[in-house]
Parts: C-alpha cells; sequence; structure tokens
C-alpha cells in the first residue's frame, strides 16, 4: 500500500482562527481527505511530532527575527509549504502595527512593556523569509480552498487561486452593487476565490483576501473619496486593513 502523505500545521503570529476553521470542518469531503493523508504535527488538535513532512500548513506572520530559523527549518523539513491564513499569506492585520510605532501601548496600555510582547517593527508575511509553494487566503482563510489546493495537489495537479477581483463573482451572484446603496467596498481590487459572501451579506469587502493581479490602488481611493464621501486620509487607511504589508510605503503616514 502506498504511504500517505504526511501533513503537518504549524503557526506563527496569529489569532489561530484559521487552525480553529480546520478542527471545526466536519463535513464529509474533510473527512473523506483524512482517509487520504496522515496529519503528523498540529498543536491545536494533538501533541505527537515528526521530522518527515510532506505538506506544511503554517498559519500566522513572521514578527520576530527570533522566529526565522524556526520558519527555516520547517521550510527544510517539507517538501511543499503551504501559506494557510490572511496573516501568513499577506501579514493580515498583524501588519495595521507596521504604520504605527506606539501598537503596542495602543493595545496593551500599561502592560506593554512585558517581555513576550517583544516583536520586530513590522509584521511581515511568511514568503519574506521563505519559499511558499501555495497560499490559501482570506481571514479566515476558506476551509473549501484550503481542501482543494490539497486535494489537487494529492492529485499531482495543480491547485488554481483566481486572479481577478471579487467584483466578479459579486456579478455573477446578482448582488446590488455597495457603492449603488451608498456604502463602500473594496472588491475592485480583492482577489477572489471566497464566492463574494461579504456584499451577498450586505457589507463590504474589506480584500482580506489581498490583492488581485493588476489591481487599481489609486483607482479605488479616488472611487473612495468621490463615490462613497470618504476623507483622503480614510482611504488611505481603508488600504491597510488586510493589506498593510503589500503597501509600498507602511511607514509612518
Ligand atoms: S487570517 Fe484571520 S482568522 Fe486566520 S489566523 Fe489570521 S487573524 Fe486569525
Ligand atoms: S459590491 Fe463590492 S465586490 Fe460587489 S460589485 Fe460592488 S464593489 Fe464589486
Ligand atoms: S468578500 Fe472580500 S472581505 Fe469578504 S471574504 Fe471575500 S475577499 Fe474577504
Amino acid at each position: 500500500m502506498t504511504q500517505k502523505p504526511k501533513v503537518a500545521f504549524f503557526d506563527f503570529s496569529s489569532c489561530e482562527g484559521c487552525q480553529i476553521e480546520l478542527t471545526n470542518f466536519g463535513d464529509a469531503d474533510f473527512l473523506e481527505l483524512l482517509n487520504h493523508i496522515d496529519i503528523v504535527e498540529f498543536r491545536e488538535a494533538m501533541s505527537e511530532k515528526t521530522d518527515d513532512i510532506d505538506i506544511a500548513c503554517i498559519e500566522g506572520s513572521f514578527t520576530r527575527e527570533s522566529e526565522k530559523d524556526r520558519l527555516i527549518a520547517i521550510r527544510n523539513r517539507a517538501k511543499i509549504v503551504i501559506a494557510y491564513g490572511a496573516c501568513a499569506h499577506t501579514a493580515g492585520i498583524n501588519a495595521l502595527k507596521n504604520h504605527t510605532t506606539d501598537f503596542k501601548k495602543a493595545v496593551y496600555g500599561q502592560d506593554a512593556d512585558q517581555p513576550h510582547l517583544n516583536s520586530n517593527d513590522k509584521a511581515l508575511p511568511i514568503s519574506h523569509v521563505i519559499k511558499v509553494d501555495y497560499f490559501a487566503p482570506g481571514c479566515p482563510m476558506s476551509k473549501y480552498e484550503f481542501l482543494n489546493i490539497v486535494s489537487h495537489l494529492l492529485h499531482g495537479k495543480e491547485p488554481v487561486i483566481p486572479t481577478y477581483p471579487v467584483c466578479v463573482e459579486c456579478k455573477r451572484n446578482e448582488t446590488i452593487c455597495r457603492y449603488d446603496v451608498g456604502d463602500h467596498c473594496m472588491g475592485q481590487v480583492a482577489m477572489a476565490g471566497c464566492g463574494a459572501p461579504c456584499p451577498s451579506q450586505g457589507i463590504p469587502c474589506e480584500a482580506c483576501r489581498g490583492f488581485c493581479e493588476q489591481a487599481n490602488l489609486t483607482a479605488l481611493e479616488n472611487t473612495l473619496i468621490n463615490k462613497a464621501g470618504f476623507s483622503a486620509s480614510r482611504a488611505k487607511d481603508k488600504l491597510r486593513m488586510f493589506t498593510n504589508a503589500l503597501l509600498p510605503d507602511t511607514s509612518n503616514p
């Protein structure tokens, strides 16, 4: 009998919400996947470990120089690395701290000086440190997309992640555009693949999946200002929510 691929899960700076998504995944497709892989390391669900990994799935962003060796060691142990969730893919909301110097005080107040809160100035996608083979974007990541990526790899096929914007999926759903009801939205620049659930539920897309190919950020800013009535600074801030680490200038505004 052929040996099942060994799959391991790791976390860096994150809320671990994407891991929770996986452990909550009780539907038949995921249970079927478990018949075809061996999960050999997954801190959220088991205590066993191994050195030998076929697929390493990494959640969370790189925020501490001291974590570099661990990240590189995981890369060296694995044949394939999947970065899953916005924190690993774009540095996600962790990168909000990249444009402010007083982030620890703002969040932790008088406890801000505790040593375990020390991290380097910028939160970065893990692809800044190691080679990443595939991304499962989103906050949280789409468990169905994750399943699709792993399933393609098990069948020796290349996973397909859309490069077009969320607006395409939104139009396919025949959802009324948020701009037509006096709201705002970032679907024009956001990477599709989620099925545009936010506009479908009457809330704006915040580009949690990162930017699509050829995203026109200047056009988005102008739309936020001219159509949604945002101030110039609010329009710029809007781009930072999940994608701050991807912007050319992440220093102080
Ligand atoms: S991507 Fe979102 S849900 Fe996933 S770990 Fe990061 S903050 Fe949590
Ligand atoms: S609601 Fe958002 S995603 Fe949908 S068409 Fe309008 S801008 Fe695009
Ligand atoms: S619609 Fe936008 S914010 Fe909502 S899941 Fe998709 S990319 Fe993320």
